[in-house]
């Protein structure tokens, strides 16, 4: 077993990647990328678990690996999910030891199949957390950075690899999630009830997305929901009476900024614009250089998908000889 810290988060390429996805990923990824072995990919497999179009796939799939590069992935292995097949090798095997009942009490699924009458909602919509598994389980991977909203898949990963361990004989290393200390779950602007999305419309109202002008998030960040609460108290954070102001909060203070002297929600919110302007920009510019370089990044991705397709054989071979499967048997 690899004894190195290993790191792999995925993202998937579902539309324009947002504020939340740099702040409760993408950031805290390139952040530990001197440390540990990193490998950081674009989950192209996951996005066909809701209707999709193929055409735009693919843009969403290039705009999501140069942007990764553009956020400093740069010393990591970089990979699109689907040029690996041990993804989905694996995930069959996983399916094998996950149940119906855990699968469907997943919050994403339950939350996904509501209102759906018809009964069309895709089946691999209830067995991605086994895929999502695989994903992390394949690369004996110690630590999964993450936004919160990922807690209960990577538990089922740590589940399902106890599970195949204890069934089969030790073949993979349980997982441990880490989440960033501030803005670990970004609220939408609009509706702080629910995450910061990015499967909603273009131009959604309370989202931030990375390759947004900054008159876009100065409109955004304007008519974000706050509080009828005046006075020089008003601007605090609590997130179960002020959930509005605590998101913007927490936005302005993993932006850089700080709160100190603020006491006026439009104060806040001009402060946040600043913040949020000042962390997009470079990201914007680095982005243009790499967009007029396509070539550059698919170098990037399939060097990497190499290095995962070696790194990754060995470990789909433990365990399919642990489960029994492989060549014949010596006979007699
Ligand atoms: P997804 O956009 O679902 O592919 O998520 C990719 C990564 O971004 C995962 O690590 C998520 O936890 C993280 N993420 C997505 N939305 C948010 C959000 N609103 N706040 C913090 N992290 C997020």
């Amino acid at each position: 077993m690899t004894t190195t810290d290993r790191r792999l988060s995925l993202l998937k390429p579902t539309g324009s990647p947002t504020l939340g996805n740099l702040l409760g990923a993408l950031r805290p990824m390139a952040a530990g990328q001197d440390d540990a072995d990193c490998f950081y990919g674009v989950a192209d497999l996951h996005a066909l678990t809701i209707p999709h179009d193929p055409a735009r796939l693919r843009t969403a799939t290039r705009e999501l690996a140069t942007l990764m590069l553009a956020a400093g992935l740069d010393r990591s292995t970089l990979f699109v999910q689907s040029r690996v097949p041990a993804h989905a090798q694996l995930s069959y095997l996983l399916e094998c030891v996950a149940s119906v009942g855990e699968l469907s009490r997943m919050i994403q699924f339950k939350g996904k199949r509501a209102g759906d009458r018809a009964g069309t909602t895709r089946t691999s919509l209830l067995t991605y957390p086994a895929l999502m598994a695989a994903d992390i389980l394949l690369y004996r991977t110690h630590r999964v950075p993450v936004g919160d909203d990922q807690r209960q898949h990577v538990e089922l990963a740590r589940d399902l690899a106890l599970r195949f361990n204890r069934t089969y004989g030790e073949v993979f290393v349980v997982p441990e999630i880490t989440t960033p200390p501030v803005a670990a779950r970004v609220m939408d602007l609009a509706d702080p009830s629910t995450k910061m999305g990015k499967s909603g419309s273009e131009g959604a109202a309370g989202v931030i997305r990375l390759l947004d002008p900054p008159e876009q998030v100065r409109r955004v960040v304007a008519r974000a929901v706050t509080d009828s609460e005046t006075g020089p108290g008003a601007v605090r954070a609590d997130r179960d009476e002020k959930p509005g102001i605590t998101n913007l909060l927490e936005i302005l203070v993993a932006c850089g900024g700080s709160a100190d002297g603020i006491t006026t929600y439009g104060a806040l919110k001009r402060a946040v614009t600043d913040a949020v302007v000042s962390v997009l920009e470079p990201l914007q510019r680095r982005h243009a250089e790499l967009a007029a370089d396509p070539a550059y990044v698919d170098a990037v991705f399939a060097a990497g998908a190499q290095r995962c397709r070696e790194v990754t054989a060995p470990v789909l071979s433990a365990a399919e000889a642990a489960a029994g499967l492989g060549s014949l048997p010596a006979a007699g």
